[in-house]
């Protein structure tokens, strides 16, 4: 089941579910791309058409943000709770670990992607690496990594450069990879590599989890400031 909101279609699944139709991605065979939506990229998505563009081309789009979740109930239709991008990439790992597919993963600072590599290899002995690359690189730069990839013939390829960044480097380069499915993760690697910390279980149970952030990295207040006009937005359109 899709909830409509702004224009956008979320996929209103458990974690079980969109785990589930993941792996039925990886059986098919077919390029997937994966879309973790926050309201702040739902925002710019309303007046950047090449934004909404891929997230109508997205064949899975998750709810991350609470916001979004909020807003899908404002709409009158709800989903069944967030999925953020660091939350699923950990079951998609789990499950990769359990069926034998390889992972890659592509972005963060240098090392940080080998350093969450050694993590995940710890948390769940026997997942296949296929490899890992920085995602501090030019843009002319980008089909060589993405040429990196396709010689390491990963099924699920995680990239973590930044919304929108890494779902413009998907759209692009997806097919070049030869990976199965991609999925933008934002800061995911350095919160598994040990460099940054996610807020703690209560916090995000608070759905304070963006407040927590905004406090960790107080530059992130500029971004945040697009919340409350999402909020208006989504009054405005399902309220008055
Ligand atoms: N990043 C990158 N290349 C860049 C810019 C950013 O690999 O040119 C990485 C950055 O090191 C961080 C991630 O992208 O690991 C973005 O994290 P952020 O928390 O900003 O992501 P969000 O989930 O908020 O989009």
């Amino acid at each position: 089941m899709k909830a409509k909101l702004l224009g956008a279609h979320v996929d209103a699944l458990t974690m079980e579910e969109t785990v589930g139709r993941v792996s039925g991605f990886i059986k098919s065979g077919r390029p997937r791309r994966i879309l973790t939506l926050n309201p702040e990229y739902l925002y710019r998505a309303q007046f950047d058409s090449e934004l909404m563009r891929l997230l109508t081309r997205a064949d899975l789009v998750t709810p991350d943000g609470v916001g979004i979740v909020w807003a899908c109930r404002v709409a009158g239709n709800p989903v069944k709770g967030r999925i953020t991008g660091i939350d699923l990439m950990l079951c998609l790992v789990e499950k990769a670990a359990a069926e034998g597919w390889s992972v890659y993963l592509l972005g963060a600072a240098p090392g940080v992607a080998e350093n969450a590599v050694e993590k995940l290899r710890c948390a769940y002995p026997g997942l296949r690496v296929a490899g890992a690359h920085h995602g501090y690189f030019k843009e002319e730069e980008a089909c060589r990594v993405a040429e990196a990839v396709r010689q390491a013939r990963p099924e699920l390829l995680f990239v973590a450069l930044g919304a929108p960044r890494q779902e413009i480097w998907i759209d692009r380069y997806l097919e070049l990879t030869g990976a199965t499915v991609a999925m933008g993760v934002g800061g995911s690697f350095d919160v598994i590599a040990g460099r940054a910390r996610r807020a703690p279980g209560w916090v995000q149970r608070l759905h304070l989890e963006w407040f927590s952030r905004l406090l960790m990295n107080p530059s992130r207040w500029k971004r945040q400031l697009v919340l409350p006009c999402f909020a208006c937005m989504v009054l405005r359109k399902y309220k008055l």
